[in-house]
């Protein structure tokens, strides 16, 4: 039998209860026992009531919790020898010798030397009498398994940290709200976010919002010249008409020599040499606080279960591992490699060897690097000599999605930057066949950043029939030279009508690249598409409502998610929301399950459950609709529950793009540009949808991505989302879920 530890540690981040939570029930259902020890290291030092055993329910009902219910600290005995010598006499006397620690490096450091002297340990308990030889030859090996709990996101060994995403989302509202006040009044407003030694936080929260300027201490701008070229950023894009400007600073900002430049300096130099009036917010712990965001709980949730996953396989034991997420892979890396890596970027600041701390921090840190200072600028480049000027048209497809408007504004100003003609499509295919084009200038997309819907307009409209003659001649009386389509299921078929017609029509034979822009996030050669992470948090959002409604009334909710017959919202949707159970249309859905689902229901409420939550894709069965299930709920439901259907409806479609989608957005606008530049002009040119894939960008030729399409479905042929099932399963069930699948 294993027995777990659980403990947060160092910084409190949000997600971290979703990771306990997973972590207990995932070891409960492999058989281990799991103990929570409360307040970091001090309650694995003082013991006693301080390390407790867990059982299912303990952990339910925290999902939507910020901060940590096990409770945090710093603890100084943890950090001498004596602290750590009782800490494991206190897991032995519990039989303990697997740790899962959830904090940051500081926490992580000290898990790490806990265990390279875990044997000593035992030796001087066994010296000093206080364990036996025997007890201790049983637990002769220590595992450790280590997951970043951390806003900053400053660890190597993951894309992502527990807490980050959340904590951006704090920011980009932050910042929102500052800019409507900062226009109106036409102020400049700097803007200090966390992040310690590392600019992640900063640099993100500026491409999502748009800032004017951002200040990182991996990348200190030029001595002497950084306060003129920022105030001329500033007054330069007032000039082309900006009403507000924001700096954002990382707490560690410094220049090249290493000394700070703090907010206080930014507002002086900006108030100085503009003569503005600038205004300095520093966000603080709000960035900490609140509920975790959907890509939070999510994540939180596949790294406990493949932490308990580690410990049970017997894998590693006696070792130090930390678990990270490299594009959408869970990842088991040596902890103390990680540990060291991240040691050395800290230290490439500390001797101001920039270069090298660029380069630890990773490709798609420099990339977003490179594009903000792209973005960031009131005026484009002018072009370089010899540079070839093309035209490039961006239209926007299907439903509308949050973080369209994103992409269109990285596009064009990514674009215009680099000395291109960009055009704009209105209204979709229907307005490309009546011509509605016009000529984007920088300004044109100034705040779409974060703006939700299409402000270009877009609709489900598919070309036929007298559109692609239309079509063909808009093309050439624009002298259209490429064509980056945004959009949902609906723009990708339109992209492959236009595609095939290149034989009839010579206008076609133009690189078209597809972007993946729906919330149901049912395309291919995209494993995100941008506007599902919006999606999925105001699912989330309702669901977490919902649930405090039903709690009240003993109920039991029939959530009805979008997503046509791709279950992603759905399924996604279900694990971030803790919902029992989720119906999807690539599973099917038979009335025996109906049956099975309403007995637990019943039986649960029997023995003193107070609310359900199923949820239900809405093409999950034409048969077995919303309604239905409703009525059979509330009919079998009796004494015990009453039934009701919350249909989540076009809300979902609605809203500002989360940091996530705004990111994501940009950075493959940033890739259609370039894919654009080597294309066009090319003797044989390609066509493509872009997407992330195992984290990497990567194009599908059309004639491959056609295959990759179930038409009838309208959703890719392979999902990778769906592995995730039987975790979701096992974090409703528990020990039931074995007997599914
Ligand atoms: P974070 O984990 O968020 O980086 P800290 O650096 O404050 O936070 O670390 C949290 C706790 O981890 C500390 O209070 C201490 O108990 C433990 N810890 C940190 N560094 C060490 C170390 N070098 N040796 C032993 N324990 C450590």
């Amino acid at each position: 039998m294993k027995k777990i530890g659980v403990l947060t540690s160092g910084g409190d981040a949000p997600g971290m209860n979703a990771a306990v939570r997973a972590v207990v029930r995932a070891g409960i259902s492999a058989g281990a026992e799991v103990y929570a020890i409360y307040e970091g290291y001090q309650g694995m030092v003082d013991g006693a009531d301080w390390i407790r055993r867990m059982v299912w329910q303990d952990v339910g009902g925290i999902l939507y919790k910020g901060g940590t219910i096990i409770g945090t600290a710093r603890c100084d005995d943890f950090r001498e020898r004596h602290g750590r010598l009782r800490a494991a006499k206190n897991l032995l006397l519990h039989g303990i010798d697997n740790l899962v620690v959830i904090g940051g490096d500081g926490s992580l450091t000290g898990a790490n030397i806990f265990r390279q002297e875990w044997s000593s340990l035992l030796d001087e308990l066994v010296e000093k009498g206080e364990i036996s030889y025997e007890l201790a030859q049983v637990h002769r090996e220590l595992t450790i398994v280590g997951l970043i709990g951390s806003i900053d996101n400053d660890m190597w060994g993951t894309d992502i940290s527990i807490g980050a995403d959340t904590a951006l989302r704090r920011i980009t509202d932050a910042v929102d709200a500052i800019s409507s006040t900062a226009a109106s009044h036409q102020r400049s407003f700097v803007v200090e976010v966390m992040g310690r030694r590392c600019g992640y936080l900063a640099l993100m929260s500026a491409i999502a919002t748009g800032a004017d300027w951002v200040l990182i201490p991996e990348a200190p701008p030029n001595l002497d010249e950084w306060e003129n070229k920022m105030c001329s950023v500033l007054k330069n894009g007032r000039e082309n008409g900006r009403r507000d400007s924001i700096v954002i600073v990382a707490e560690g900002a410094q220049d090249r020599h290493g000394n700070e430049i703090s907010c206080g300096y930014v507002k002086q130099v900006l108030e100085d040499r503009l003569q503005e009036d600038a205004r300095v917010t520093i966000l603080g712990h709000v960035q900490r606080g609140g509920s975790p965001s959907a890509f939070d709980r999510n994540l939180s949730t596949l790294m406990g279960a493949a932490a308990v996953d580690a410990i049970v396989s017997d894998q590693f034991v006696g070792e130090a591992v930390l678990i990270g997420l490299k594009g959408n892979k869970i990842t088991h890396d040596s902890l103390e490699e990680c540990l060291h890596k991240t040691k050395e970027v800290g230290e490439a600041i500390k001797r101001c060897d920039f270069a090298r701390a660029m380069e630890l921090r990773g490709r798609g840190f420099q990339e977003a690097f490179q594009t903000v200072r792209t973005l960031v600028r009131a005026i484009p480049h002018d072009p370089e000599p010899g540079q070839k000027q093309r035209r490039i048209a961006v239209i926007n497809g299907g439903a509308p999605a949050p973080g369209m408007n994103t992409a269109v504004r990285a596009a064009v100003r990514l674009g215009l930057d680099k000395g291109h003609v960009m055009l704009g499509i209105n209204n979709g295919f229907s307005g490309f066949a009546a011509g509605e084009i016009q000529e984007f200038n920088w300004m044109s997309v100034n705040g779409w950043a974060y703006l939700g819907g299409s402000e270009l307009g877009t609709n489900r409209h598919i070309p036929a029939n007298s559109d692609f003659y239309k079509i063909a001649r808009n093309i050439e009386e624009h002298n259209i030279e490429g064509l980056i389509i945004i959009g949902g299921w609906s723009a990708y078929i339109s992209a492959l009508e236009l595609y095939q017609r290149r034989n009839n029509y010579p206008a076609f034979n133009i690189p078209i690249v597809c972007f993946p822009a729906t919330i149901d996030n049912d395309l291919p050669g995209a494993e995100l598409s941008v506007g599902a992470d919006s999606a999925l948090n105001s699912i989330i959002d309702s669901v977490d409502k919902i649930k405090q409604s039903a709690v009240a009334s003993r109920r039991v909710f029939v959530v009805e998610v979008m997503g046509e017959r791709c279950g992603y919202l759905a399924l996604m949707g279900a694990l971030g929301s803790g919902a029992e159970r989720v119906y999807l249309h690539e599973e099917g859905m038979r009335l025996t399950d109906l049956a099975k689902d309403v007995e637990s229901l019943v039986n649960g409420f029997k023995g003193g459950k107070r609310l359900g939550v199923i949820i239900r894709s809405e093409g999950a069965n034409d048969t077995y609709t919303t309604d239905f299930m409703c009525a059979l709920l509330e009919e079998e439901g009796g004494d015990y529950f009453t039934s009701r259907k919350a249909v989540l409806g076009h809300m979902q479609q609605g809203g500002n793009p989360t940091p996530f989608d705004r990111i994501l957005a940009t950075r493959l606008a940033t890739k259609c540009i370039g894919f654009m530049e080597e294309e066009i002009g090319k003797p044989e040119q390609t066509s493509a949808c872009i997407g992330l894939q195992s984290g990497s960008f990567t194009f599908t030729e059309f004639h491959d991505m056609a295959r990759l399409m179930d038409m009838e479905n309208r959703r890719p042929k392979q999902q990778w989302w769906m592995q995730l099932r039987p975790i979701a399963r096992m974090m409703a069930n528990g020990h039931q879920s074995h007997d599914v699948e």
